[in-house]
């Protein structure tokens, strides 16, 4: 049995908690009479509802952190639930079963309450696992399931959104392409070529600073859009990435081999608007060719002629790549 995607081994002790305790009512009932009963009754729902609170809890810290808001307020309705399944043990305790007559406040107020949660919750589960199931499939449509980076769609959103925040600060785009993978595919196997391939993804994670995107767009190329930043700290990342790249070999899981590579990174211009990613990468792909030619495992900055191959109208901030692609 599964829930939201995880296995759920609790239902044979569900169960056995309900026969263990249908058992016990009775037992209860037969030694001790109906109020006793409906202490008992009482107090297992407070320790019941209590015990979901703190599943719900765990929940926000674990396996729905995205559901944050909706989570904590099912944690305050099921709260509310054990404080007046606890009052009302305590009611029992004290005043034995007048406590349970309906006209009494109290007892009005717990069926109120109680009876409003029943109209309540069941839709709510219900949009909570449609909700879950949606951004479920907006996810899978939006991350390429080799690497879980981003794939073309996803990073073209992502940016859409950074830029419909008022104030967005223009983005550099960066093409990383891995120098000779076919190379890597026919000496160690297509499967090696795609633990090449998340390791270099997971370089790329860890490489980059928080906020900035990272995607994988085709074969063994990888697109990284640095947000907030200026020329030199993008070429600064640039330069991070290739030198953990060159520095890093990937093992290979099964044979034990480590398979070193190296990555040629083209860097467009600064762009603005999710418009402009489309001419971003153009210039930065014209850049990535440079670097291919002029010898791999390089940097290689988009250049005036890049711009103008890629159709872009505004001068942007273009650089000239040095040996090592340092802007000129
Ligand atoms: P260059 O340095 O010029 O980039 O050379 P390259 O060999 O990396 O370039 P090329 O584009 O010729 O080769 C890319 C290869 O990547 C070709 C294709 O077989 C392989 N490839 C594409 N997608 C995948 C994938 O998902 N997994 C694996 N293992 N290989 C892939
Ligand atoms: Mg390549
Ligand atoms: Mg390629």
């Amino acid at each position: 049995m599964r829930f939201f995607g995880r296995p759920v081994r609790l239902w044979r002790w569900l169960i056995l908690f309900a026969i263990v305790y249908g058992i016990a009512q009775c037992l209860v009932q037969w030694g001790a009479g109906p109020a006793a009963r409906y202490a008992m009754l009482a107090a297992t729902a407070t320790m019941l509802f209590f015990a979901m609170v703190i599943a719900v809890i765990y929940g926000v810290r674990t396996f729905a952190k995205d559901l944050r808001g909706e989570m904590i307020f099912f944690a305050f309705l099921i709260g509310g639930i054990c404080v007046l399944n606890a009052l009302k043990f305590l009611k029992i305790v004290d005043g034995g079963l007048d406590a349970l007559h309906m006209d009494n406040r109290f007892q009005m107020s717990f069926y109120i309450y109680m009876s409003t949660l029943a109209t309540i919750v069941p839709p709510s589960i219900v949009w909570l696992v449609l909700r879950r199931l949606t951004d479920n499939l907006r996810n899978m449509a939006a991350r390429d399931p080799l690497t879980d980076l981003l794939n073309r769609r996803g990073i073209q959103e992502a940016v859409e959104r950074y830029f419909d925040a008022r104030n967005a600060a223009p983005a550099y785009l960066m093409l990383v392409d891995v120098d000779h993978f076919k190379g890597i595919n026919d000496t160690h196997g297509h499967q090696a070529g795609d633990e090449v391939i998340c390791h270099i993804a997971t370089l790329l994670r860890a490489t980059v600073r928080r906020g900035d995107l990272t995607a994988r767009i085709g074969g063994e190329e990888f697109v990284v859009i640095c947000l907030e930043t200026d020329a030199e700290g993008g070429m600064l990342l640039a330069e991070r990435l290739r030198a953990n790249v060159e520095s890093q070999a990937a093992r290979i899981a099964g044979s034990g081999h480590l398979v070193s590579c190296t990555v040629t990174i083209g860097i467009s211009p600064h762009f603005y608007g999710a418009q402009g990613m489309g001419d971003a990468l153009r210039q930065a792909d014209a850049a990535l060719y440079r670097g291919k030619a002029a010898g791999r495992n390089r940097i290689e900055w988009a250049n005036i002629a890049d711009n103008n191959s890629a159709g872009c109208s505004s001068a942007g901030n273009t650089t000239v790549a040095t040996a090592k692609g340092h802007p000129a």
